[in-house]
C-alpha cells in the first residue's frame, strides 16, 4: 500500500504550500482552509437523525491568520488560527481534496 506522507510544508503570503511524497505540489489559501476547518464546531455535528445543520460561524480577521501549524502523525496537520481555534484536523487527502476547489 502506497501511504501519502508530507514532504514539504510551508506558508507563503497568504497560502499554504504543501508538497506530498508523490511529487504533487498544491497551494490552498488561508482563508478557504480556514473556512473548510472540519472541526464540529465549524461544520455542525449529527444530530440523533442524522442530519447535520451547518452552524453560522463569525470570522474575525484574525480568524484568517495561521499562527502555527502542527503536523498530526504522518497523516494529519492542525492548525492554530489567529484567533486561536484549533480544533480541525486535517488530514492530507482532505487536503488534497481541498485543493481541487481552488
Ligand atoms: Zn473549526
Amino acid at each position: 500500500m502506497n501511504v501519502l506522507t508530507l514532504d514539504h510544508l510551508e506558508v507563503i503570503m497568504n497560502e499554504l504550500c504543501l508538497r506530498f511524497s508523490d511529487g504533487v505540489e498544491i497551494f490552498l489559501p488561508l482563508e478557504m482552509l480556514r473556512r473548510a476547518c472540519p472541526c464540529a464546531r465549524c461544520q455542525g455535528e449529527p444530530d440523533a437523525l442524522g442530519r447535520v445543520v451547518k452552524p453560522v460561524v463569525e470570522y474575525t480577521p484574525p480568524a484568517f491568520q495561521l499562527r502555527s501549524i502542527e503536523r498530526v502523525g504522518s497523516y494529519a496537520l492542525k492548525p492554530t488560527w489567529g484567533d486561536t481555534h484549533a480544533t480541525g484536523i486535517y488530514s492530507l487527502t482532505y487536503l488534497r481534496d481541498l485543493a481541487k476547489f481552488v
